[in-house]
């Protein structure tokens, strides 16, 4: 009562913040299956980013407990690794289904957490819902290799063993989809998990969380615990954790892939994008923009494989002015509103940081052809709200290029020639994605071969692989040496052990003596 009497708001926030007094919920722990209250005094707040109001407050989990994180995954592991693996099966066929029955529920959360609209939440789930679904063929995925008579009565076999207990570290943007990347391969194939969702929208990961345990997975095999920078070192450093998975900014994939590594720890790291759609005259011109402005402007731009330069090549710049008409239309407003077609940004600095490199481009010479600054969205003035914007002749240059803005921006340059435009992609820091729109399949075949990129869309805007494939960044967009999920994630979390066996009757004729040269096995 006195607080809010007499402290300036700053104060209270600042008090709120660290734990002293507060009315919103508290964001749990997760460890062996039960949502536990952390003891910390340090909270962060979770706002919802259409009205800047406080959600829930996370907690920066105690040393003690996430040591104890590490303790629950550590013991579960000798049972869980030794559990068979059609029990593992059964678990995901029921987490699978509990995700689509609670599939709502989900993306209401997101919205709110997060600011994306409804049906692009749903998204958000329904993609690493199809992650679950291929954990549910890991007796087919997890096969190992044998070859029989490699010499005289003796064959080779290789099992793809757990490593032990993984770590996974998640961003803001996908608060379901990328969890759920990370833990369902890594405790199928056998591993236990301890898992740091993004502390600004941890909801749906507990969510998955009481839905895991409702599928009967044991205690302690996955563990949640939360945090900002401690958490993150703690993971890194931690002897007890084999393995990083990481996704998010180029800051925190660098720092991560090094402390890790050096730990004697497999990482692999997702990080920043600046992906390029490449429009040639002779496209689609309806299906072009149409799927051009979903995938520049879809999720307000926070999405990593969203097209974010357009390159004109030729005479298709004449389609620029329709491009602007189209995106002015889209509806921006809070995500659960009927018809929204981008919510908000994630935070007021993010929303900042966006209007300040519209800013720097504009100063840099661009022309700002659709300006999203300063929008006004009634019932939700105080979101994180920016509406589409295009900046045109944009060169390589100007910071809005070389920085990833992660918001609803599109930045757009004309170029003569296929060839110019492969120059550009190719000297981009980044090589996460990029799609091609042409009706010319030699075309097509060109750009795919000769751009160094990961995924290649042609005529489509966000080519991000279904689980059978590998999610495959390249250059600055990834580190490390093995993809998520697919194949490459089923070795990310397994190590192979071979195994050369010999069996002979009784009535074999044994050689005479001990050999010490080396077997050659002929
Ligand atoms: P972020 O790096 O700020 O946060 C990701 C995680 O790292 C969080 O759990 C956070 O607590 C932790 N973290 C943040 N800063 C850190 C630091 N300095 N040191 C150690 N840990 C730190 O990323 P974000 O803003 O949540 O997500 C957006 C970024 O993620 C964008 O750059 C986007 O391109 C990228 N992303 C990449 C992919 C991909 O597959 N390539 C997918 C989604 C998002």
């Amino acid at each position: 009562f006195v607080l809010r009497f007499v402290a300036p708001r700053q104060v209270i926030n600042r008090l709120l913040a660290r734990g002293y007094a507060s009315s919103a919920p508290t964001t749990k722990l997760f460890i062996d299956n039960e949502f536990v209250e952390s003891k910390t005094n340090k909270w962060v707040d979770v706002n919802n980013p259409a009205t800047n109001e406080v959600v829930t407050r996370v907690p920066e989990a105690t040393q003690a407990e996430m040591q104890s994180a590490v303790n629950s995954a550590k013991t579960a592991f000798a049972k869980w690794s030794d559990t068979t693996i059609l029990t593992r099966q059964q678990i995901m066929f029921k987490f699978q289904a509990l995700i689509k029955e609670n599939m709502g529920r989900i993306a209401a959360n997101i919205t709110e957490e997060q600011g994306k609209t409804l049906v692009d939440a749903e998204g958000d789930v329904l993609r690493g819902l199809q992650v679950v679904e291929h954990c549910c063929s890991i007796p087919s995925l997890q096969l190992g290799e044998t070859l029989y008579g490699i010499a005289k009565d003796m064959d080779t076999m290789t099992y793809r063993m757990p490593l032990g207990v993984v770590a996974g570290i998640t961003p803001f943007n996908f608060p379901a989809m990328i969890p759920l990347w990370m833990f369902p391969m890594a405790l199928v194939c056998g591993n236990t998990s301890i898992l740091k969702p993004s502390e600004r929208d941890p909801g749906a990961t507990m969510i998955l969380m009481e839905l895991l345990r409702e599928a009967g997975c044991p205690p302690g095999v996955v563990n949640v615990i939360h945090g900002c920078h401690d958490s993150v070192n703690f993971i890194c450093d931690n002897p007890d954790i084999k393995a990083i998975s990481f996704v998010g900014s180029d800051q925190a994939g660098e720092y991560i892939y090094e402390r890790g590594s050096k730990n004697g720890k497999r990482v692999q790291a997702n990080m920043g994008a600046k992906n390029h759609g490449v429009i040639m005259p002779d496209a689609n011109k309806d299906s072009t923009l149409t799927q051009l402005v979903g995938a520049a402007f879809g999720a307000a731009g926070q999405r990593c494989m969203a097209l974010s330069t357009a390159i004109f090549v030729g005479d298709s710049k004449n389609w620029i002015p329709e491009l602007v008409e189209r995106a002015r239309k889209l509806k921006v407003t809070a995500g659960h509103e009927p018809g929204s077609d981008l919510g908000p940004l994630i935070s007021p600095e993010a929303k900042d940081r966006v209007c300040n490199l519209i800013q720097a481009g504009v100063d840099a010479g661009a022309d700002l052809l659709l300006d999203g600054r300063g929008i006004k969205v009634p019932g939700y003035e105080k979101g994180n709200f920016v509406g589409p914007t295009i900046l045109h002749q944009v060169d390589p240059s100007m910071k809005c290029y070389t920085e990833e803005i992660f918001g609803p921006v599109l930045v757009s340059m004309e170029v003569p020639t296929l060839d110019d435009a492969i120059k550009i992609v190719n000297a981009n820091r980044y090589g996460n994605g990029t799609a091609i729109f042409t009706t010319n399949g030699a075309t097509a075949r060109k750009y795919t071969m000769e751009c160094d990129v990961g995924q290649v869309g042609v005529n489509v805007p966000i080519p991000v692989p279904l689980p059978m494939f590998s999610f495959t960044g390249s250059r600055g967009s990834f580190r490390g040496d093995t993809n998520f999920y697919g194949k490459q994630g089923i070795q990310f979390y397994t190590q192979v052990k071979t195994v050369t066996q010999m069996w002979r009757g009784e009535d074999a004729q044994l050689s005479t003596g001990s050999a010490t040269a080396m077997p050659v096995m002929r």
